[in-house]
Parts: structure tokens; sequence; C-alpha cells
């Protein structure tokens, strides 16, 4: 099997048996998007606590590249802080212009995706969940520097 045959295989997997796709209740972090050139969409959940990604799931429906790379996603970044998911975002969207060659131990299942780099209009497909993440933590961060300072 070639390598690239065994990433589709990896790919349609995820498709198939999604990771972490369901509703996440007690969710701190909630975003939703859409990807209006495929039709994809995707909502992220996320519960985060002291900096660190306890969980995340996501819900949605759309193409296989979409919702395997959400179900990858919500593997990935369970578990890292805060600052780390981020890192990771930003690994991916470089990893989809094809400016990145992590290695497997980094990427995981991820090195399944290196592929579309190939196929500009789906690089929007693999590139929405980690949007949607990045917008969600964004949220948190942008709430936690805006408020104000407690009183007493
Ligand atoms: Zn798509």
């Amino acid at each position: 099997m070639s390598l690239e045959d065994l990433y589709k295989e990896v790919i349609l997997d995820h498709y198939k048996n999604p990771r972490n796709k369901r509703d996440l209740p007690g969710a701190v972090l909630s975003c939703s998007r859409n990807n209006p050139l495929c039709g994809d969409e995707i909502t992220v959940n996320a519960l985060v606590e002291d900096g660190k990604v306890l969980e995340v799931t996501f819900e949605g429906q759309g193409c296989s590249i979409s919702q395997a790379s959400a179900s990858m996603m919500t593997e990935a970044v369970t578990g890292r802080t805060v600052e780390d998911a981020l890192k990771l975002v930003a690994d991916f969207r470089t990893f989809m212009e094809g400016k990145l060659d992590p290695s497997e131990e980094e990427f995981g299942d991820l090195m399944a995706l290196k592929g579309v780099v190939r196929y500009p209009v789906r690089i929007k497909c693999a590139v929405l969940a980690w949007d949607v993440l990045q917008e969600a933590l964004d949220e948190r961060d942008g709430t936690a520097a805006g408020a104000a300072p407690h009183s007493g």
C-alpha cells in the first residue's frame, strides 16, 4: 500500500468514524462557521480550564476532508494548553500552505491531510475546523484581556 493510499484510508476512517463528534454539555467555548464553497459546516465546543484544553468536540456536516480534519483536530488539541493548541493551529495552517514538513510524531493522523495541499479548493475544507477552534479560543482570550480587574 502506498503512503498516499494509507493517508486516504486514515481520512476515510476519521470521516466514517468521527472522534468526539457530539455535543459537549458544559462547554465554555463554542463557535460555528461554514465554508460556502463546499457547504461544510462545523461547530466546535471546548471545555477550557486553567489555560488547558480539557475536552474538544465538534458537530457538523460536509465533505470528507472537512469532517476528517475536524475529527483529527479534536484528538490533536485535547490535553494541550491553550497556547500549545493555538500554536498547533498556526502550524497546521503553515502545513496546509505546503511550508511545513512536520514529523509523524508531532502530527500523527494529521499527516494524512498532506495530500490536500495539492488541491487549493480543498484547503479551506481542511482548515475550517481549525479556524473555528481558533475563533473560540481567541474569544476566551479577548474576554480575559478585556475583563475588568476583580474588585476586592
Ligand atoms: Zn469541503
